[in-house]
């Protein structure tokens, strides 16, 4: 039973303050997820889901200083893979860099997940975000950058591992260092009436979203959303409850019917937001679809954030019930048994 992926978004205190942080994260807020919580849920999860992966996010997840090697630790104890995303503020000096990565490798860590681009540069040179991601690899952690990329972007993927080559010489990594390019996500609509944003045909797809019901997301404040979609936050629509009412939920039938009771979140699953949002389109006469949102998930909050659009699509979800549940739990199974 899904969810594969538990993202745990730790705090959105972050030493940074990127102009496109899509959770407006910075230095000027407070407050950290309830770690004692986390664990019951990873418990939960892992004994009654196919739950593989837990990902510790933010904000700046090292801020939780040894509060996240006991989640890693937690989790890697449950047998599930971990992942830890950062920019690597914590690598301004060869000694905390080094105990820092000592600290995650004891922990247990398999993955560290580093973000870069134009805007991070501000705050954190690429210099070190290459130099920590080699201390990482060398010490065997499977190690990504992950580049935010735009057209005008001066930092790209060649460049990042132009530099790794530099900084690796002639040592051969066990784990080689993965570098991509991910698209800019910012969260406000009325950003991108500004933006030039990039053609990302990918993005585009008229298929599943492959994210809700796959990742459950915990936020800081103690709320659970069914996926992780970077606009999250602005879709009330997505939100399951909060990490008690998770914490309840006492066999699997419960947690089955806390996780999958809104047939919106499956249609979502099985058919993808712009399939829906062209449902929604046809019966309200209001235009939802546009070029400019590159990213799917723009076109979810255009949707939910449509006038009528909750009774056009549960009026039309009732409908198509039995084709949805039937595909999504064929979904579920394929999944289960072939992914990660
Ligand atoms: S480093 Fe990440 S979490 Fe922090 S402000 Fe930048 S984009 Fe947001
Ligand atoms: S498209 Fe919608 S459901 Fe899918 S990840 Fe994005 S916000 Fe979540």
């Amino acid at each position: 039973m899904f969810p594969l992926i538990l993202g745990v978004i730790t705090t959105y205190k972050c030493p940074l303050q990127c102009e496109h942080c899509c959770f407006d994260c910075g230095p000027h807020r407070t407050g950290v997820i309830d770690a004692e919580k986390v664990k019951k849920v990873i418990d939960l999860l892992s004994s009654m889901t196919s739950i593989k992966c837990v990902a510790f996010t933010g904000g700046e997840p090292l801020l939780l200083g040894s509060t996240l090697y006991e989640l890693i630790a937690h989790a890697v104890g449950r047998g599930l893979r971990t992942r830890v995303v950062t920019s690597a503020y914590w690598g301004n000096s060869v000694q905390q860099k080094q105990k820092t990565i000592d600290k995650l490798l004891s922990a247990g860590l398999h993955e560290l997940n580093i973000s870069t681009g134009d805007f991070h540069k501000q705050f954190v040179p690429v210099d070190q975000v290459c130099e920590v991601a080699f201390a990482s690899a060398l010490a065997g952690i499977y190690t990504m950058i992950a580049v935010e990329h735009h057209p005008d972007s001066e930092i790209n993927k060649e460049f990042i591992v132009q530099k790794i080559k530099n900084i690796a010489g002639e040592t051969k990594l066990s784990k080689p260092i993965r570098v991509l390019e991910n698209i800019l996500v910012p969260t406000d609509l009325e950003y991108l009436e500004n933006k030039t944003l990039p053609s990302n045909t990918e993005t585009r797809k008229e298929y599943g979203c492959k994210n809700i019901c796959i990742n459950l997301s915990l936020l800081p404040t103690g709320e659970v959303y069914a996926c992780c979609g970077l606009t999250i936050q602005k879709i009330p629509d997505l939100k399951l409850g909060n990490l008690d009412d998770l914490l309840a939920n006492k066999n699997e039938r419960e947690l089955e019917n806390f996780l999958f009771n809104n047939l919106l979140h499956l249609w979502l699953a099985i058919d993808g937001p712009e399939i829906m949002a062209r449902f929604v389109e046809k019966e309200s006469g209001v235009k939802i679809l546009d070029e400019k949102m590159e990213h799917r998930c723009h076109q979810c909050l255009a949707m939910f954030s449509s006038p009528n659009t909750r009774e056009i699509l549960n009026g039309l979800a009732s409908q198509e019930k039995t084709r949805i549940l039937l595909n999504f739990f064929q979904q579920q199974d394929f999944y289960s048994k072939n992914i990660l």
